[in-house]
């Protein structure tokens, strides 16, 4: 069956910059793009009885591309208590979500709240677990941070986490204590990706596979409205790889997935036989480091200290030696590495560690380039010095202008004078960097229209304006999301932008992006989403019309 779309304006994100204006149409062919052009032409290579949707004047442009999102964390959040904010401005509000939540919560399975701010909160403090037992007195409950590098436990939880009273703090962690040195509920950094992932596991092994498979469904849904058709999974394990290996066996994956394998998983994936592409949508080729932790957790490794609790430098996982070592091994064996660095003092160690593996140091000759597109995640603090060492080796930077609405202002407090130069993605395309927009939720919302917009603006939630010289034009902003992401994942020969030969991955949009004020691309409506030539999101039925 052969489609044609057309009376629309498209948007191509193609390197010659394709057709443009109303006129222009698009053949889609067993799921992929045949042509795109003048309509005339299009529908002079369509076969007799091709269906033809008229789209009255919408914009298609290329499904959009996350570059990093914890799609399986995005569906199992998605069914835990919503304590965000505004949504739950202060701690009586996340209690009774939490309260609501117990209701709901199968026996076996932890409460479960997410998403809050301890800075947007009223009370401007992380919740306690004093403040959880009061909603849950009974049985273990866990609110997690929206960074997902902090969470707080209840005095149930942290028994059954085996968390002693006045019990030291980890290697490369930390607890919230209260004035007498007990433990207050809060935890930081590796005992809380610790908890995160058991708590996952386990529901997910609670789960039986329709379950499991519902939630990846979930995941995908949500993105899909978005106009989101792929995605990295920025924290791929045995468990979720095989939820997205069972969806994409019953044909249920709604969207392609690019799996960065978490690094001590590795051995598991070589043995298990899911690594590399198992089919159009569900790959496995790259491996996940984290070097240092967060920016709204202020656990990003610094040079200096952060002037706001919990002050320190931040936490650096790995040093140097161990971190080049593990780079080597990977890149030996033929994955992309993708290691999470925020902070400048990480993103030094990361960089170290690439110009070790890939022999190519700044203004020296003698490196092979970056053939395997090793990535840095985040870069938050890739001030200019190190952005021109990115460049020259040909480092691929993943980041998420949606953090400068979402998160920003809390940037600034930790960051001061610094702050214009965070997440500086107008310097780092001139440094040359090929950059990628993502999301990183369910740190934030997946959706890619608030980072279109930040890209643009810079302004924070308080309305500041963050680095005004690092302002995205339009078209820059768009690129991010679909070829520079394409190119991220290793996938630009197949999606990221509208050509022939290319997956028909698409979105039909009721305004223009690039003609549009910045402030109300959010508010552009998703109107489908086309995946393959096949519709997972239609909100009003525009690809029913002929
Ligand atoms: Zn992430």
């Amino acid at each position: 069956m052969e489609l044609v779309v057309e009376d629309a304006v498209f948007v191509t994100m193609a390197a010659d910059g394709g057709p443009s204006g109303l006129g222009g149409a698009m053949l889609v062919r067993d799921g992929r793009i045949a042509a795109v052009g003048p309509a005339a032409a299009v529908r002079a290579a369509a076969a007799p009885g091709a269906r033809v949707v008229r789209l009255d004047g919408a914009t298609v442009v290329p499904g959009l591309i996350d570059a990093h999102c914890h799609v399986a964390d995005v569906g199992y959040l998605a069914a835990s208590a919503d304590c965000s904010q505004p949504s739950a401005p202060d701690i009586p509000a996340v209690q009774a979500r939490l309260r609501e939540a117990a209701g709901r919560t199968p026996p076996g399975s932890w409460v479960t709240g997410s998403g809050y701010v301890e800075y947007k909160l009223r009370e401007g403090r992380h919740p306690t677990r004093a403040d959880l037992d009061q909603a849950v007195p009974d049985r273990p409950a866990v609110l997690y941070h929206t960074s997902l590098h902090a969470c707080v436990l209840n005095t149930a939880a942290l028994a059954e986490a085996g968390f002693a009273e006045r019990q030291p703090d980890p290697p490369d962690g930390a607890f919230g204590r209260d004035r007498d040195g007990r433990l207050d509920g809060v935890v930081f950094e590796r005992p809380m990706f610790a908890l995160f992932e058991r708590n996952l596991r386990a529901d997910l092994a609670r789960m039986d596979a329709g379950a499991r498979t519902r939630l990846v469904q979930v995941a995908g849904q949500r993105l899909a409205a978005f106009g989101l058709t792929a995605a990295c999974d920025a924290d791929m394990r045995r468990a979720s790889l095989a939820a997205f290996a069972d969806a994409d066996a019953a044909g249920l994956l709604g969207l392609r997935i690019y799996g960065l394998v978490v690094h001590d998983q590795v051995d598991w994936l070589l043995a298990s036989g899911l690594r590399g592409r198992r089919s159009g949508r569900l790959a496995a080729e790259a491996v996940k480091i984290w070097a240092d932790g967060g920016m709204s957790s202020r656990t990003a490794a610094i040079h200096g200290s952060y002037p706001v609790p919990p002050y320190g430098s931040g936490i650096l996982y790995f040093e140097r030696e161990e971190l080049t070592e593990m780079v080597g091994d990977f890149d030996a064996r033929g994955f992309q590495v993708a290691i999470h660095a925020q902070g400048d003092r990480a993103i030094e160690t990361v960089l170290d560690a690439y110009a070790a593996v890939l022999g190519g140091e700044p203004g020296g000759a003698g490196g092979a380039g970056n053939p395997l597109r090793h990535r840095i995640e985040h870069g938050g603090a890739m001030y200019p010095p190190l952005a021109a060492r990115a460049a020259a080796l040909g480092i691929v930077l993943v980041s998420q202008p949606g953090f400068l609405s979402t998160l920003g202002d809390g940037f600034a407090e930790a960051f001061g004078d610094r702050s214009d130069q965070l997440y500086s993605f107008g310097s780092w395309q001139r440094a040359g960097i090929t950059v990628a927009g993502s999301s990183d939720a369910p740190v934030i919302t997946a959706d890619p229209r608030l980072g279109l917009r930040d890209a643009m603006l810079r302004r924070t939630g308080g309305g500041r304006v963050l680095g005004p010289a690092e302002r995205l034009t339009a078209r820059e902003a768009l690129a991010l999301y679909t070829t520079r992401a394409a190119f991220a994942a290793r996938r630009e020969d197949e999606i990221g932008s509208l050509a022939p030969g290319k997956r028909a991955d698409f979105v039909v949009l009721d305004a223009n992006p690039l003609d549009a004020d910045p402030e109300h691309i959010p508010g552009i409506g998703v109107l489908a989403t086309v995946l393959g030539g096949r519709p997972v999101h239609d909100s009003g039925g525009v690809l029913d019309g002929g």
